[in-house]
């Protein structure tokens, strides 16, 4: 008896041990059951990855922006996190080796590219750097070059051409000989992604804790095709490319990737650059942030539209959301908008608490905002969703982003998953 009971403690102990988390410590290793979605801070643009509570790998984005931009070419700006000593698509790749470190061989069972910016795929101007076959190594084919990348989900395969041609795209055509490499090593499949689908993006986990950590990967949005919730049903947000000027087109942030996760009580939103604030006298089109709104109702953790910039995160998408915890992926100074942290914090548009949590604020960005400075949770820093096995409660953790020692700088919640 007296063993049973000393062996019973031993074993909670040794459980409790394993899902603590100590400030001031590295990050603990992720645990079967977990979901841990990672929004990576490069100073470069977005880039997330998730460890799915079977052990399934996602990334999402891995941007790499130019480094003569316009838009953080300033005194101020933020430098490459850690340092400028490799390009943002390598320390993404060494954030994932550090993040799986206990797997023999990591790998990123899926990819996917939200949209064909730089800042969420890569750029290969005023980059030299080279694979072997020749094309540019920046964002994700810099990534690919040091993890194997089993499957890569886009929204312009096989032929890249809606809502217009990217034959004459440097970026996008740097990418495609990287996907035509790949391929031909046979060392990744490519699949446009399809609104309305829930099985593109599914366990590889052959065990027993693929029924028993069971989790769902809703495709809400791309291209401007958008999840009606009816089965694999969508509808055409966008007009018949027919009936506009090439001029009036969509944008390439319209044409985003939007998805959710659902892992028991627990729901993720990412939309990608989608935006929903009109512009004066644009067509009602223009707003895609409604559309999705309708379809996805509350989540407990929102990844901010568009980086927070002015013409994302609009009163519906709040108000159906109903987000607990908001991540910004904050890189410009223009991100977060005030506007756009005014309505986030508005109880107006949905009662209750609510955390935001930004990876990069630029000092701009700071003066922008600063009456909501006190108010934010974090404002660099890798920002690490945590959620526990089962999915009913979840905490978020800042790291460190001036080295690669994961040490957890902050730990909220936990909070419930509702
Ligand atoms: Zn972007």
């Amino acid at each position: 008896m007296r063993t049973c009971l000393l062996f019973l403690c031993l074993a909670l102990w040794i459980g409790t041990k394993a899902l603590a988390q100590e400030l001031g410590k590295p990050l603990s290793d992720w645990q079967p059951g977990g979901l841990d979605i990672h929004h990576i801070n490069t100073g470069q643009g977005n880039a997330t990855f998730i460890i799915l509570p079977e052990g399934t790998t996602l990334l999402v984005d891995a941007g790499a922006i130019n480094s003569n931009d316009w838009r953080t070419n300033k005194p101020r700006n933020i430098p490459t996190k850690p340092n400028n000593s490799r390009q943002a698509g390598e320390w993404i790749a060494r954030y994932i080796q550090n993040a799986l470190r206990f797997q023999r061989t990591p790998a990123i069972d899926y990819a996917l590219i939200t949209h064909f910016h730089d800042d969420h795929m890569g750029t290969p101007l005023n980059v030299t750097k080279r694979s072997a076959s020749g094309y540019v190594l920046t964002g994700i084919t810099e990534v690919g070059e040091y993890i194997p990348i089993r499957k890569i989900l886009d929204r312009g395969w096989p032929d890249y051409a809606y809502p217009r041609s990217f034959a004459n795209d440097s970026m996008v055509a740097n990418y495609r000989q990287f996907l035509n490499w790949q391929i031909k090593q046979k060392r990744v499949n490519v699949e446009r992604f399809q609104a309305g689908r829930t099985d593109q993006i599914i366990s590889i986990n052959q065990t027993a804790l693929r029924q028993k950590y069971s989790f769902q990967i809703i495709n809400l949005a791309v291209n401007g095709q958008i999840r009606t919730g009816n089965g694999r049903q969508t509808q055409s947000l966008f007009p018949d490319l027919t009936s506009l000027k090439p001029a009036d087109y969509p944008n390439e942030n319209m044409c985003s990737i939007a998805f959710q996760i659902r892992y028991g009580q627990f729901d993720y939103f990412s939309g990608g650059d989608i935006q929903g604030v009109l512009q004066f006298g644009a067509p009602a089109w223009h707003d895609v942030e409604t559309p999705i709104a309708n379809v996805v109702g509350p989540v407990d953790v929102q990844l901010v539209d568009h980086h927070g910039y002015a013409d994302s995160q609009n009163g519906a998408l709040l108000k159906s959301l109903r987000p607990r915890v908001l991540v910004v992926p904050a890189w410009a100074s223009s991100h977060p908008a005030p506007d756009v942290l005014e309505r986030i914090y508005s109880e107006q548009l949905y009662k209750g608490e609510r955390d935001v949590f930004a990876i990069n604020l630029l000092e701009d960005a700071k003066k922008a905002i600063s009456s909501f400075l006190p108010g934010l949770k974090s404002q660099s820093g890798h920002v690490v969703i945590r959620v526990a096995p089962g999915g009913a409660t979840y905490r978020v953790l800042i790291l460190s982003d001036s080295d690669e020692s994961f040490t957890v700088k902050a730990i909220y919640g936990p909070y419930q998953s509702e």
